[in-house]
């Protein structure tokens, strides 16, 4: 802003623009010095990381380098031994806080579907939003179908988890986390337990929503994937994050001997 801008903004103005500046500029997660331990060993070592609104942030790494707790940490399923976690301004590592009120703003979803299985589709995509949210049947319902719709699935709405391929359950699984309106979604290995030919369908709605510009945190090995949509990809290794970049440099230019190995073996 110019010095004749600021000039002919009132008072009342000039607060407004402050805090929309603030409010452009404060990222949506703010993770510093994250640490976890299990039973003296530690997992995470040190994680320091800003994620901004509409960034989609891929995490890879070798198996066991923290990956999962890494994510599980962002909403607390796991308690962080050390560190600060900011979500959207607020101190989530805060025993004071109301975590619950925190993670419907955090969809998650994990390798293993986690669907209800005596649950309808359409009862595992309603029942978050009128239990947690206060919404009437009709309101969840209709927000259900309209995305059911997008994925291509609204004629397995009342069909039940069992009767759907793999492939389906977790465009499912997408889907009601997305019925909840998240403002960040987090994805672990979402097509590591599928079928090669069931990858696509799935890659294909996380790739939407990245151009709709959801916030995402995903941990994958689909390297191909994360240099197509990846606004960020961080290496993680022994519980740190040891290189991050955008995706051409990460890949086709990786610094350290670590991340150059890993590449070497997985791509
Ligand atoms: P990644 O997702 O990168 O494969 P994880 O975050 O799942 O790695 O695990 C990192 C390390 O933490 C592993 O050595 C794992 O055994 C350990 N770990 C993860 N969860 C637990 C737990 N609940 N109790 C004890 N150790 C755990
Ligand atoms: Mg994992």
């Amino acid at each position: 802003m110019n010095v004749d801008e600021k000039v002919i903004l009132t008072e009342e103005n000039i607060v407004k623009t402050e805090k929309e500046t603030q409010s452009d500029a404060q990222p949506l997660i703010s993770v510093r010095g994250l640490k976890k331990s299990f039973d003296n060993i530690d997992v995470l070592k040190g994680i320091d990381i800003d994620i901004h609104q509409g960034e989609v942030v891929f995490v890879v790494g070798p198996s066991g380098s923290g990956k999962s707790t890494f994510l599980r940490c962002l909403n607390r399923l796991e308690e962080p031994t050390g560190g600060v976690i900011l979500f959207e301004g607020e101190d989530i590592t805060d025993k004071r806080t109301n975590i619950n009120l925190h993670r419907q703003k955090m969809g998650m979803v994990f390798q293993q579907f986690n669907l209800f299985p005596h649950m309808t589709i359409l009862k595992n995509l309603t029942i978050g939003s009128m239990k947690l949210q206060g919404k009437s049947f009709e309101e969840a319902k209709s927000e259900a179908m309209r995305l059911l719709e997008r994925v291509g699935l609204a004629d397995r709405a009342n069909a039940y988890p069992n009767q759907l391929s793999g492939g389906q359950k977790q465009r499912i699984a997408i889907v009601r986390a997305l019925c909840m309106k998240p403002d960040v979604m987090l994805f672990d290995e979402p097509t590591s337990a599928l079928d090669p030919e069931m990858v696509g369908e799935v890659l294909s709605v996380m790739r939407e929503l990245a151009e709709e510009k959801m916030t995402m945190v995903v941990v994958t090995h689909e390297m191909a994937f994360a240099k197509e949509v990846a606004s960020r990809v961080l290496f993680i290794d022994e519980g740190k994050i040891l290189e991050e970049a955008e995706p051409v440099t990460f890949f086709e230019n990786p610094k350290s001997e670590r991340l150059k190995s890993f590449l070497a073996k997985v791509l």
